[in-house]
């Protein structure tokens, strides 16, 4: 198992958004955390990742309890995560952008990979020299996926990557996703597009108001008729 969350609890001040979370990651999956807006699922990110402190439970990353552990330290140890919105640097080019993610790394060559997210999304390749604010919304989420290969993680977490995404571009984005995957990247996907998500995830949780209420494979979410009802309008 590379990630266990056990009994995680997460509280912005009184409002108590994460209520004793469980999920588990295997090494090499793509697991999908589904649910409404507000539901909790970034919450559950941000308590992952080390920007929002845990109330109490437990998070352990390979075997090590991360639970208490600075942000820093945890992208360090390989927990990177795609920022909901992107956040690249708008005036810089697509390639300083996709640099900038190798900076926390400290090591290993920038160049090999580059060329090796060249080959991965010709698009970047194309578009490498413009800055990145001018390039579409599909185009920029996957500069923010690149950047975030550069620090080589060995947990990838996504929040949202179809936001805001015309459909088209949504296709895009989750056949980019599936691709990670097949390159062997463990991934931790967080969408309110559950249709999408669950189609290319190995197994999915669903969230509610804060608890996890179901898990399964992505498959058999995706028949599950309370899933159906609720979140894919069916
Ligand atoms: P979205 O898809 O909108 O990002 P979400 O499932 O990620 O939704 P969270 O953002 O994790 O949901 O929010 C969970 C709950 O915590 C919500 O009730 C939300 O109002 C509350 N919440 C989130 N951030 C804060 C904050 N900074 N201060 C107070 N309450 C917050």
């Amino acid at each position: 198992m590379l990630l266990e969350i056990e009994g995680l609890n997460s509280h912005y001040g009184r409002i108590h958004a994460l209520k004793s979370a469980s999920l588990t990651v295997r090494e090499g999956e793509l697991v999908a955390l589904v649910g409404a807006n507000g539901a909790g699922k970034t919450t559950l990110l941000r308590t992952l990742s080390g920007v929002h402190p845990a109330s109490s439970g437990r998070i352990t990353f390979d075997g090590c309890d991360i639970t208490r552990m600075k942000a820093s330290r945890r992208v360090a140890e390989g927990v990177v995560q795609v920022p909901e919105g992107r956040q690249l640097f708008g005036p810089q080019s697509v390639e300083d952008n996709l640099r900038l993610g190798a900076y926390r790394r400290g090591s290993g060559k920038p160049d090999d990979d580059i060329d090796r997210l060249y080959e991965m999304f010709p698009v970047l390749k194309v578009k490498r020299d413009q800055p990145a604010g001018t390039l579409s919304g599909g185009q920029q989420q996957i500069v923010a996926l690149g950047r975030a290969l550069m620090a080589k993680p060995r947990l990838l977490l996504l929040d949202e990557p179809s936001m805001g995404l015309a459909p088209l571009l949504v296709a895009e984005i989750f056949d980019a996703v599936q691709r990670l995957k097949r390159e062997g990247t463990t991934i931790l996907l967080v969408e309110q597009n559950a249709h999408a998500a669950l189609a290319i995830a190995d197994r999915g949780y669903v969230i509610e108001t804060g608890e996890i209420v179901l898990s399964d494979s992505g498959a058999a979410l995706l028949s599950n008729e309370r899933v159906r009802q609720a979140y894919l309008g069916l």
